[in-house]
Formats: structure tokens, C-alpha cells, sequence
């Protein structure tokens, strides 16, 4: 007997079916929202939740894109900040995740935390450890 008994789906083939489905989804939504874009009054969207969607159909398919990319240069599902693999459970909730668990949020959702946080250690003893010439250039 040659034949390999039932070998379950590997987590990357699934993970990349996801993808493709997402990306050619987006993709086809996106289409859509431009054709709705320029028909006379929007098709009936308010001009700007049309813009937020097509932003939003936009993103996911950069994102969509990168993870795709980064399966085929063989750095998918490892974490972006620390190098350790992105939980599964992780990814099957988001396939696009850059980040493990412990490293947490996206890139976005992270520059807005240090923002804020930035903005209280200026009022803070942290102003003497992070040097006013290296901020304000
Ligand atoms: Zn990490």
C-alpha cells in the first residue's frame, strides 16, 4: 500500500487558503464599492461610510497581500518583534497577525499606545530619560 492514509490539511495550506479567499474577496468588494463610488449619488452609500469601506477593503488587501508574501519567503507566522511563532489559535483568528501573542498589538494599534504614552511621560520623571533633543527632531 502506497497510498498515505488521511494526512490532515497542514495549518500553512490552510492558513493560505484563507488568504487567497480574503484577498480575492477584498478584492471583488473593493471593485464593487469604486463602480458604487462613481455612480451619480453613491448608490444610494453616504459618500463618506462608501470612503471608510473602500479604505478599509484597501487595507485588508495590503495586509491580505503581505501575509501572502511573507508565506512565500518563508517568514509567515513567525513574530515580527520577537521571532518566536505566532500561536495557530493566533492565526486562525487572524491570518494576517505579525505579532505573537506576548508581542500583542499591530503596528497601527501600537504606534497609537506609545503616542500616548509619550504623552505622559513628557509630564513625568521619563522626560530625563528620554533625552527633549532626541523628540523634537
Ligand atoms: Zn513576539
Amino acid at each position: 500500500m502506497t497510498a498515505a492514509p488521511q494526512a490532515p490539511v497542514e495549518p500553512m495550506e490552510l492558513f493560505r487558503t484563507m488568504l487567497e479567499d480574503e484577498f480575492a474577496a477584498q478584492t471583488t468588494r473593493l471593485t464593487q464599492l469604486t463602480v458604487y463610488a462613481r455612480l451619480p449619488r453613491h448608490a444610494g452609500y453616504d459618500p463618506e461610510v462608501l470612503d471608510g469601506l473602500i479604505t478599509s477593503a484597501r487595507r485588508r488587501i495590503a495586509d491580505t497581500a503581505h501575509a501572502l508574501r511573507r508565506m512565500s519567503e518563508g517568514s509567515y507566522g513567525v513574530c515580527a518583534t520577537c521571532d518566536r511563532p505566532i500561536p495557530l489559535g493566533r492565526l486562525r483568528i487572524a491570518p494576517t497577525a505579525l505579532h505573537c501573542t506576548r508581542c500583542g498589538t499591530e503596528p497601527r494599534a501600537r504606534s497609537t499606545a506609545r503616542r500616548e504614552y509619550l504623552g505622559v511621560t513628557v509630564t513625568g520623571a521619563g522626560r530625563l530619560l528620554d533625552p527633549p533633543r532626541a523628540r523634537r527632531r
